[in-house]
């Protein structure tokens, strides 16, 4: 660990990026895939602690984004870098497919604890979110001897073939790769500003039952006979939809649908689980139990691990039914046992209070900015979506990247989520005074961007 002090505020010192982090763009765009959805602004990361990233030129971040909400406990927290040492001083990897070591009972009991799904579950190991949502994909598709599923629009899922199927966020996702792999129908998600089915207002619970009187009584009355459907797969947050929480309606209505139909509901937890909305996971602000429950991302505090849950009679497949080679290696969980404690001994609970003070501060900014039209989320997972003004609503995208972009050259690392919403995904070790200090550099920027 370093024996610096802290920084409080950025610290930005040379162009962005600096002279060495243009060498490493520049050799980046030479050998690297151009595939990656990198923003404008262009960070080249060093050194990180806590909230705090150092660029290559020495310039000081404060991170709003975690890594893309993967680094919960905080960069570096020095109690995850130990555990990692330790493990892997002693057992890197064994291949937990075809050997046993301790840790992989040890993390699925864990997680039998914790997920929102009644004890006894059984857990497989990947290394992403996409593998975990393959996973569930087949787990579904082998439970119940059906093929076809329903996902939501604006979703994310993962690009792997059989999670792109379910992801509709972006065009350039799917651009070039013909057919979907898998036979998935979409259905407009109950986001509640812009009801798809213009039903009623923001929050009256209109549009969650426009979405759920779609699937029956227009999806299963013409398309979808719902003897065929595996899997409804859905997030209780849109992430990378740009951070919508779903309705309680919506979600309790496609609980209703899967148990009158033998249909498992998939909840994918990759981006908003593991504390990310002031509870372990968002299922639990909905009183919802799914079948199968995909975890990623915040688990690991940066070590790649994936992990699929699913209630323990549905996970009767048969040795080479399904595996990983890396899934559940010793020191990724290591790294995620160490995460759970630290969540569940604080960071939980800071998730929810801090997160609670940084949205107040974001409302008090969008009763003072018109172009400010929705702030929305739960715990550190708060969308900012950006308008024309409060009176047309209108969508106001680049408006979002000038600020994304300009927040960046004032050393405050945010990411879009959506056409043009704003993320807020920090650390969940943030502090008030990091949201004080976050929140003055964002109320000036986006007084600046707007002119
Ligand atoms: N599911 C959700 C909700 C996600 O947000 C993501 C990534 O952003 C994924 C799945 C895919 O995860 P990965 O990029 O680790 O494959």
């Amino acid at each position: 660990m370093s024996t610096v002090a802290p920084a409080k505020k950025p610290q930005i010192n040379t162009a962005l990026p600096g002279p060495l982090g243009q060498k490493i763009v520049e050799a980046d765009a030479q050998f690297v895939t151009p595939s990656y959805p990198r923003p404008s602004f262009k960070l080249v990361a060093e050194q990180a602690e806590g909230v705090w990233v150092t660029d290559v030129d020495g310039n000081i971040f404060l991170d709003c984004n975690a890594g893309v909400a993967v680094c919960s406990t905080g960069h570096c927290h020095p109690e995850i870098v130990r555990a990692i040492q330790e493990q892997t001083a002693k057992l890197i990897h064994m291949c937990g497919t075809d050997y046993y070591y301790r840790h992989m009972p040890a993390l699925a009991r864990k997680l039998d604890e914790i997920v929102p799904i009644k004890s006894p579950t059984r857990t497989h190991f990947a290394n992403s979110g996409t593998e975990a949502i393959e996973t569930a994909l087949k787990l579904a598709m082998h439970a119940t001897g059906r093929e076809k599923f329903i996902a939501f629009f604006n979703s994310f899922h993962g690009r792997t073939l059989g999670s792109l199927s379910l992801t509709s966020s972006r065009i350039a996702q799917r651009r070039g790769f013909r057919r979907q792999a898998l036979d998935v129908t979409h259905v407009p998600y109950a986001y509640c500003l812009r009801c798809p089915f213009n039903l009623g207002k923001c929050g009256d619970g209109s549009c969650c039952l426009g979405s759920i009187d779609w699937i029956e009584n227009r999806l299963f009355k013409t398309t979808l006979p719902p003897e065929e459907c595996a899997g409804i797969v859905v997030e209780c947050v849109q992430g990378e939809g740009g951070y919508v929480p779903a309705p309680k309606e919506f979600l309790q209505g496609l609980r209703r649908i899967c148990d009158e139909h033998g249909i498992m509901l998939i909840v994918d937890e990759v981006q908003s689980g593991m504390g990310r909305t002031g509870k372990m996971f968002a299922c639990e602000h909905y009183d919802l139990e799914p079948d199968i429950i995909t975890i990623a991302k915040g688990i690991g505090s940066g070590l790649p691990i994936g992990a699929c849950v699913a209630r323990a009679d549905l996970m009767d497949w048969k040795p080479g039914a399904h595996a990983s080679t890396f899934g559940g290696n010793p020191v990724c969980i290591a790294a995620a046992l160490k995460t759970i404690e630290l969540l569940e001994r604080e960071l939980v609970q800071n998730s929810a209070e801090v997160g609670a003070y940084l949205q107040e501060g974001l409302r008090k900014l969008m009763q003072k900015h018109d172009c400010i039209g929705d702030v929305r989320g739960l715990g550190m997972m708060i969308g900012v979506e950006f308008v024309e003004s409060k009176s047309s609503m209108k969508p106001a995208p680049e408006l979002r990247d000038k600020i994304e972009y300009n927040c960046f050259e004032r050393g405050l690392i945010l990411l879009g989520a959506g056409a043009n919403t704003i993320r807020w995904s920090p650390p969940l070790v943030l502090t008030r005074e990091n949201v004080d200090v976050a929140l003055e550099i964002f109320d000036d920027v986006i007084t600046a961007s707007n002119k």
